[in-house]
């Protein structure tokens, strides 16, 4: 069952896609900075969206005002990167916030930043790239030296040695069904590439893993353990999606974790742990259901920023896991996945939780099956009833929604 609820967004600028196929590896990288002003926020640096022009009054901004001097901005990833050229674009408000006097990158190396030789530009609307001989390093820093006022940039983006991507290859046999299933897609949501809240865009929001809220739907009682154990099985099932995407189409993720971080629940009681590890939130009642904070959930923030969330931003949650006493079946969305208590509770252990494997396939776009089946392939996990695992049309299927997808993220 299929309950994606699309929200239309004033305006989408789509990239247009790189001639060269480069992956933008500052995606996957942790961002931080010497000052941000506290209205602006610093993860809009490697956040993927490609600014409109450098007074960006739509999108997250990186901006030091009303500091001046030398400020910096630096990614960080969990493992050295291999580089060769990076380019910013830099925020220029007209007012507090202007081009630098200049600018110049460096790298982490022996416990200490070393500048990066280069040709360094500071234009206004367009981005700025350095190109420089191979680096391999953990840390690339923009050093910005203030001009006429404080600074800020709205997007970095590094590349590596550009190995050339697989291609697209899906086995033979698929290509056919896999295009029939687009086409459908296509012409069924007219807004398909507008739509900015699928599990796709909630994992790049997050730098690479996802945020859960658990609606206890159900009167009964829940241990830590049982706690534990929830979290856990749903961690493992959205690991099979997911590991589907190492190393496809400029996926920048070898692991996606998954962290819940809220209980929601009607009675405090039911939950029977007195320990702070995730955010309990009681009786605040939608749908006949008890719901995690909205001012910390992603269907209602859908601009990334949680100013009234009380954990802040690291404790919003993306999807909800909305378990129901009674329940059978499921539903999915952009908004999380919908099954049975009892039925989650009897199927912690099991290897594929069918119903749940399904419904987060809908959080990521993918389509039910009801009144067609693509040429040559008979059973699958998202023609229900048919399969009980992913398949690998699922997972081909999985594939292309990023593929089509992507540009959007600069990749
Ligand atoms: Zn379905």
């Amino acid at each position: 069952m299929r309950l994606l609820a699309i929200i239309l967004l004033t305006l989408l600028l789509l990239p247009t896609t790189p001639a060269a196929a480069a992956t933008n590896l500052a995606v996957a990288a942790t961002p931080s900075a010497s000052y941000t002003s506290p209205w602006e926020n610093v993860n809009a640096i490697n956040d993927g969206v490609d600014p409109p022009r450098s007074n960006d009054t739509a999108n997250p901004r990186w901006g030091t005002w009303p500091e001046t001097g030398t400020h910096w901005a630096e990614l960080t990833w969990p493992t050295a990167q291999t580089l060769t050229s990076a380019e910013v674009y830099f925020f220029d408000d007209g007012g507090g916030v202007r081009l630098p006097a200049s600018w110049k990158l460096q790298r982490w190396s022996g416990g200490t930043y070393i500048d990066i030789p280069g040709t360094y530009p500071t234009a206004a609307d367009t981005y700025n790239r350095v190109t420089f001989p191979e680096i391999s390093t953990v840390r690339l820093r923009v050093v910005l030296q203030s001009g006429a006022a404080s600074v800020g940039l709205l997007e970095i983006k590094a590349y590596g040695e550009s190995g050339t991507p697989a291609p697209w290859n899906p086995p033979a046999h698929l290509v056919t069904p896999l295009n029939e299933v687009w086409q459908h897609v296509e012409s069924t949501y007219p807004n398909l590439y507008g739509f900015r809240n699928y599990g796709w865009d909630q994992v790049m929001a997050n730098g690479g893993s996802i945020n859960y809220c658990v609606r206890w739907d159900s009167n009964a009682t829940v241990t830590a353990a049982q706690r534990d154990r929830i979290h856990a099985t749903l961690a493992r099932q959205f690991k099979k999606w997911t590991d589907l995407m190492i190393g496809q189409e400029g996926w920048p993720y070898t692991d996606v974790p998954v962290k819940v971080v809220g209980w929601a629940v009607r009675d405090r009681n039911q939950l029977q742990w007195t320990d702070d590890s995730v955010d309990i939130y009681v009786g605040d009642i939608r749908e006949n259901a008890p719901q995690c904070a909205p001012a910390c959930g992603r269907f209602f923030n859908q601009n990334g920023t949680y100013p009234n969330c009380p954990g802040g931003a690291a404790r919003h949650y993306d999807m909800s896991l909305w378990l129901t006493a009674g329940m059978g079946g499921g539903a999915g969305g952009d908004w999380g996945q919908r099954l049975g208590s009892e039925y989650y509770l009897a199927n912690l252990d099991a290897d594929n939780m069918h119903i749940l494997l399904h419904e987060i396939g809908h959080s990521f776009g993918l389509d039910d099956f009801y009144d067609w089946t693509p040429s040559g392939v008979c059973c699958f996990l998202m023609k229900a009833g048919s399969a009980s695992s992913i398949t690998e049309f699922d997972a081909w299927m999985f594939r292309d929604w990023w593929r089509h997808l992507k540009s959007r993220y600069g990749l």
